[in-house]
């Protein structure tokens, strides 16, 4: 057998400042064919896993390219294309192949292209023969259009969010592929629009029990291969936006179309009751301040890079400033002008020095402080689940009892290892503010004496009833109260 395998994917909030050009992704993951390394990030494993299972399988595995951006604004253009024509003529060399197999976000949006991965897998699927297997694994942070539906075989996505099971996800998808190569099975994908919009963090009820559901029916069901929560992404306005429920079943599309109507209609009833209740930034403050120990993580949800925002907003940080707390360490604001600044200057400099909101609308105001530079780090990196996630240069800077670390690169804050880079003990401390929606409960809430869920400012469009969108459809929840009437 002769696998292609390649990857290409970033989350495109198409409401974010920060355009993507080639350079977002050589700062994050750009490795030609062959160059990818033994770790995975977020949307690759397909392709480690792929030379594990081809290895024991004594099959030929053909790497194509790997680009990963963090999640940001539109892809420019001319990126894309590129990207797209490389992953395309790397195919083109390597057929005859038995299938390809390939690592996509599925909330990747480029100039002239609301749907880059329907583009990608139906030239995919014009260059191979119709009979030639064609999968991938996405993050259910996507959007599941009818154009990629039809060009590919099957899909898995993450069922955790946070995203903890990208590797496991991607065994399940080589699993289905080696018994579909082998011939002992056809997998056929039955698809649920279920009509709304929402966020569904998976750490806390309900989203918990009905993915353990769905895993328990993965194992019970007869003819069912795979269960899949698209959950949709409510920053990518492009037409087919929403949540979906995907069955892949062995070739039994009226079962599978039923599992996901039942799945995806029990999934509509608990709209709106998935996320963490947020306080306002101010009430965040005054709680952690209040708490009897720490670390008390706050964390700035919705100015979350992970989400596509450029992660320099100060509301939460000049509210701190404000009630004076002291022994608090903010990890991290993006700002690559000051981290220059801070760089020249050099460590144990002190210096009157600008940073944070420079962005965006609704951020907060930029701080004006005068620090002092306490470290340096050139090519800063956090630890994320089995992979590293890079932070760029960054420094450490204090003033006034507070801690701030400044990153070149936009990176949400995964894990408390983005302090320990630059020299801080995040358990030494009261107050930890964070960047991150989600991604972070894992590790931090390891070493947390309380999390605080706070919504400051409006970064990001997290209220799709208000959102001003352009494409996504305007008959789903929580834009319409009934979307099946
Ligand atoms: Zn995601």
């Amino acid at each position: 057998m002769r696998v292609f395998t390649a990857a290409l994917a970033t989350e495109t909030n198409t409401f974010s400042p920060i355009a993507v050009d080639i350079r977002a992704f050589e700062a994050s993951l750009h490795a030609g064919p062959g160059e990818h390394p033994a770790t995975p990030t977020l949307c690759t494993a397909p392709i480690t896993v792929g030379r594990e299972v081809c290895a024991r399988e004594g099959w030929t595995l053909i790497e194509g390219s790997a680009s990963w951006a963090d999640p940001a604004g539109l892809v420019a253009r001319q990126t894309y294309e590129d990207m797209r024509d490389a992953i395309l003529g790397q195919l083109q060399a390597a057929i005859p192949v038995d299938a390809v197999v390939l690592g996509l976000h599925g909330a990747m949006v480029a100039q002239g292209y609301d749907d880059c991965e329907g583009d990608l897998l139906s030239r995919v699927r014009a260059i191979v023969c119709p009979d030639v297997l064609v999968c991938a694994e996405l993050d259910p942070h996507s959007h599941l259009t009818a154009k990629r539906a039809a060009a590919a075989d099957f899909f898995v996505y993450f069922k955790e969010f946070p995203h903890t099971d990208f590797v496991d996800r991607a065994r399940d998808l080589w699993d289905i592929a080696v018994r579909t190569l082998k011939g002992e099975i056809k997998p056929v994908m039955s698809i649920f629009d279920c009509r709304m919009i929402d966020v569904f963090p998976t750490s806390k009820q309900p989203m918990r029990g009905f993915v353990d559901k769905l895993l328990t029916l993965e194992k019970s069901e007869p003819d069912l291969l795979s269960l899949s929560v698209v959950h949709g992404f409510m920053a990518g306005d492009v037409p087919e936006m929403g949540t979906k429920l995907l069955a892949v079943t062995n070739n039994a599309p009226a079962k599978g179309a039923a599992l996901a109507e039942t799945l995806g209609r029990e999934l509509f009833a608990m709209r709106g009751t998935f996320m963490v209740a947020q306080v306002d930034e101010q009430t965040a403050v005054t709680a952690a301040l209040a708490a009897p120990k720490g670390p008390v993580v706050i964390a700035d949800v919705w100015d979350n890079p992970g989400g596509g925002t450029a992660g320099d907003a100060t509301v939460l940080l000049a509210e701190l400033i404000r009630q004076n707390a002291t022994d608090a360490a903010v990890g991290t604001i993006w700002d690559p002008i000051a981290v220059q600044i801070c760089f020249a200057a050099g460590e144990g400099a002190e210096i009157q020095l600008r940073f944070g909101a420079k962005s965006a609308p609704h951020t907060g105001q930029p701080i004006d402080k005068r620090v002092t530079v306490r470290k340096l780090v050139r090519d800063a990196q956090m630890r994320f689940g089995e992979s590293f996630a890079p932070f760029g240069d960054a420094a450490w800077i204090h003033f006034d009892g507070i801690d701030v670390i400044l990153n070149s690169t936009r990176a949400q804050s995964f894990d408390p290892s983005l302090y320990s880079a630059l020299g801080i003990d995040p358990t030494s401390r009261k107050i930890l503010l964070i960047k991150s929606t989600n991604h972070f409960y894992d590790s931090f809430s390891k070493i947390a004496s309380e999390i605080i869920y706070c919504s400051a400012g409006k970064p990001y469009p997290n209220r799709p009833a208000e959102t001003d969108y352009r494409k996504a459809p305007k008959t789903i929840w929580p834009m319409v109260e009934n979307p099946w009437g």
